[in-house]
């Protein structure tokens, strides 16, 4: 591996950094709501969108830079450090966008990849529901040809992001005569559809970011398969892979740790949180170690991946260590607080915002979303060190 950025990969990183120097207020930065602990702005995103800055890494021929995925990363990482509310289009430009220029129809690219890359269209992830998480394949929502289209009935949950988004990309059982891998089909449904429902549900941070969402003889046409009908497994499995660094999870730590490190220079009213105290700097230096740790294992898949490598283990390894490191940090962090760091955002007495006490919540359910870490500790045991499934 090499560790060094090429001139024209750091001049990317300083013109983002230019970039956000003269646009990222802090009312941009001190958005609350947010998506994978990325704050949510459809306003910031028209602003990149202008800019150019949505869809670097698709191809030239979709509206994107043709940048590779080094790049990309770059830009992500510069975006969420610096607490750039980038989650409105995230997961449709990092996830569902290269999905769609693969397996997409004509018709399905030339409607939604533009309205992604101008900033006006989200999309939200529809695979876990009531019984079904960490065994994806096990899902219960069907869809039942009937004519031109699909009617589809069922329950998604934990969505995260369907109070803002378009469209969702949901994955039914179309085939219940064949073993569960092969049943599945992937749709583009609009959330505006007769027949939907959007229950949102606040979690405990008070953030409202999820979603239930019942499908009640929702009709789909044909047209909005994305894939080939009951193949839709592989078309999911290749959607997970898209971008595995998992950069954010990382780069969210600096911009709290920054902006706490600047509270407590100022606010030490005791040994607990004072910089001068051995105990707190070591703390603090430990924090850094692991968030920088955590960076070159993200670099790292991304550098495989701009090879032609395909990262297995190396994804578990960086989920479950950036997903940890976020939840140690924050602790750590509330421990230096003390009371302090417990009080709620809302009150004027709560450090920073709030943002230590949100990185705790947030740092226990990313643990959870996108793989659970007993899931990715299975990867890492099994194909990684060849170990037995049971
Ligand atoms: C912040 C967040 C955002 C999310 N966003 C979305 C979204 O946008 N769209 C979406 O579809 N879903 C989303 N999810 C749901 C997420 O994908 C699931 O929560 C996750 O896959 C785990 O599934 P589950 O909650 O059903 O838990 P389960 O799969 O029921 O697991 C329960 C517990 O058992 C453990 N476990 C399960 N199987 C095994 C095993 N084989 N070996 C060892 N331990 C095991 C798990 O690790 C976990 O601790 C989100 C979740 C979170 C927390």
């Amino acid at each position: 591996m090499d560790f060094s950025f090429t001139p024209e990969q750091e001049k990317l990183r300083f013109d983002i950094g230019e970039f956000l120097e003269n646009n990222l207020t802090s009312e941009y930065k001190n958005v609350l709501y947010d998506v994978a602990g990325v704050g949510v702005s459809k306003e910031f995103t028209k602003m990149l969108a202008k800019n150019g800055w949505i869809g670097m890494q698709w191809p030239e021929s979709y509206g994107g830079a043709g940048m590779g995925i080094m790049e990309y990363v770059i830009y992500r990482e510069e975006m969420v450090m610096r607490g750039a509310p980038i989650g409105y289009h995230l997961t449709a430009e990092n996830q569902m966008a290269p999905s769609i220029i693969i397996n997409g129809t004509d018709e399905q690219k030339q409607r939604i990849i533009p309205s992604i890359a101008k900033g006006e269209m989200s999309i939200c992830i529809g695979y876990s529901e009531p019984n079904t998480g960490s065994d994806l394949a096990s899902l219960q929502t069907r869809a039942d040809e009937d004519g031109d289209d699909f009617i589809i009935n069922g329950v998604k949950t934990w969505n995260s992001g369907a109070i803002h988004s378009e469209l969702i990309w949901l994955a039914a059982r179309t085939n219940h005569d064949v073993p569960k891998h092969k049943g599945i089909t992937v749709f583009l449904v609009e959330l505006d559809s007769p027949g939907i429902t959007i229950d949102p549900i606040q979690n405990m941070a008070r953030i409202g970011g999820f979603s239930n969402i019942t499908f009640d003889n929702v009709r789909v046409p044909k047209s909005n398969i994305v894939g080939e009908l009951d193949q839709g497994w592989y078309v999911v499995a290749q959607n997970l892979d898209f971008e595995r660094s998992g950069i954010e999870r990382v780069a969210s730590n600096y911009s709290i740790i920054y902006d706490f490190l600047e509270y407590i220079k100022t606010h030490s009213n005791n040994t607990r949180n004072n910089v001068g105290n051995s105990l707190v700097r070591n703390r603090i230096a430990d924090m850094f170690i692991e968030v920088e740790v955590g960076r070159y294992l993200a670099y790292n898949i991304a550098w495989m991946q701009s090879k032609g490598l395909v990262p297995n283990k190396e994804a578990s390894i960086s989920k479950v260590f950036g997903a940890e490191t976020t939840k140690r940090n924050s602790q750590a962090m509330l421990e230096i607080l003390g009371m302090y760091g417990g009080v709620d955002y809302t009150s004027h007495y709560s450090p920073i915002q709030g943002k230590v006490l949100r990185s705790w919540y947030g740092g226990i359910s990313s643990t959870i979303a996108a793989g659970t870490s007993e899931i990715q500790r299975n990867i890492i045991a099994m194909r990684g060190l060849g170990l037995p499934r049971t």
